[in-house]
């Protein structure tokens, strides 16, 4: 698994001196210009403020409901969460997209930048496991635009320009997105995430780990760097079943991953989660009942999809032996849209399809048309006459 990219990462550098330390920095990191790190972080951080006073509009009656509820569902505390009721005509989107949440909060067409920082994964070195997770490919679920070659500030500047022109963007995430970003010691994360900062179209960062590597200390960085600009905490999950865990070699338990969001709920951090429909041996119920958990425990975003077998994987094996089912589209569609029903309406629906290309995806075939499932998945919801929250809100006793 470990690709010739690894070789100038930091995961060579398991327990670095302070000269590894020193070296690391100086071959990734160039020299910040603090002025224009403060300039765009102030930006952010009014807009931020902003978008939570909006935010903060919230129905006390549906909240006390919604907390009885939540507290019924998962035995949690439910104070801090709270959900928009808006009712919705047939005019609305039947979704909450994430690109429409972008554009609500910094008031201009966000896009996020990819990018690989050279991390590794606890699941993958031998500390919590070894081999990683058995659908995750050598590029640590990374995007495959993404040039491993190139230092953090040249993929930041040359995914800008390429999104930019692209998709007529005008602001930026950075997205730490391949492996695990929070895996590596106080003074790396922070050099990253400042390096990443430092560019006046980046309105802040988006950051995907799994939930063992966000101890204490780790999500107080993280509220710090929330205080000065915008942090979106991107947690892994996959499944709530312990059992599916294992199976997968995820390395953590579930009871991991709620812990993890609780406590970074309690610093006000923004949380998103990832869940894969179609893991082997799960059942429709064991998908609901995973969207049913994370529904109810302040999440901001979600992002599902179906499994797709990636080349140079385990289950690329197990595919390859006939031995790992794969969903068909049609029951794909409708558990997305049980799964949408069943989500807070404004829970932010970051994506629905995952796509690919040929050359690193075996099957299913149609996870090469995101765009046709996308569409059998609004048309699905049309003719139920359903959408975002509808099971949710009547299962707290609001119409939708
Ligand atoms: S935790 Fe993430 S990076 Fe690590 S093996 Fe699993 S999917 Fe890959």
């Amino acid at each position: 698994m470990t690709s010739e990219r690894h070789i100038s990462s930091w995961e060579r550098l398991e327990k670095p001196g302070s000269l590894q330390l020193a070296v690391y920095m100086w071959l990734h990191i160039p020299v910040v210009n603090l002025a224009n790190v403060v300039e765009s972080l102030t930006l952010a951080r009014d807009l931020a403020c902003i978008c939570s006073q909006a935010a903060a509009l919230s129905m006390q009656t549906l909240n006390d409901k919604t907390d009885n509820q939540m507290s019924k569902n998962t035995g949690k505390s439910a104070q801090a969460v709270e959900h928009k009721t808006t009712r919705t005509d047939e005019s609305q989107p039947r979704y909450t997209s994430f690109n429409a949440y972008l554009r609500e909060k910094f008031g201009a067409r966000v896009y996020r930048v990819p990018i690989d920082a050279g991390f590794t994964c606890p699941n993958r070195d031998g500390t919590r496991a070894l081999g990683g997770c058995t659908f995750c490919d050598d590029r640590g679920s990374g995007a495959p635009t993404i040039n491993q070659v190139l230092s953090v500030k040249e993929q930041l500047n040359t995914g800008i320009t390429r999104i930019r022109r692209r998709f007529k963007a005008e602001k930026f995430l950075a997205y730490f997105q391949a492996f695990t970003n929070t895996y590596a010691p106080e003074a790396v994360l922070r050099s990253l995430y400042d390096v990443s900062l430092d560019h006046e179209d980046v309105v802040g960062i988006c950051i995907g780990t799994r939930p063992d590597c966000l101890d204490d200390n780790v999500l107080d960085l993280l509220s710090e760097y929330a205080k000065k600009t915008f942090v979106f905490l991107e947690i892994g999950l996959q499944s709530a079943h312990n059992k599916t865990l294992d199976l997968i070699n995820r390395a953590h338990s579930a009871e991991e991953f709620f812990d993890a969001v609780e406590r970074a709920r309690r610093r006000n951090l923004t949380v998103a989660t990832h869940l894969i429909f179609g893991l082997p041996g799960e059942t429709r119920q064991d998908m609901m009942d995973t969207v049913r958990q994370v529904a109810n425990v302040g999440i901001t975003a979600i992002k599902i999809h179906q499994l797709c077998v990636y080349k140079h994987t385990p289950m690329a094996i197990d595919y390859s032996l006939g031995r790992l089912p794969l969903l068909e589209e049609d029951d794909y569609v409708a558990l997305v849209c049980d799964a949408l029903e069943m989500l807070p309406p404004d829970m932010v629906v970051m994506r629905l399809v995952a796509e690919g290309t040929r050359e690193e995806i075996i099957a299913p075939e149609w996870c090469f048309e995101k765009s046709r499932i996308m569409g059998k998945i609004d048309q699905e919801l049309e003719r139920r006459g359903s959408r975002q929250g509808s099971k949710f809100l009547a299962e707290i006793g609001i119409e939708s």
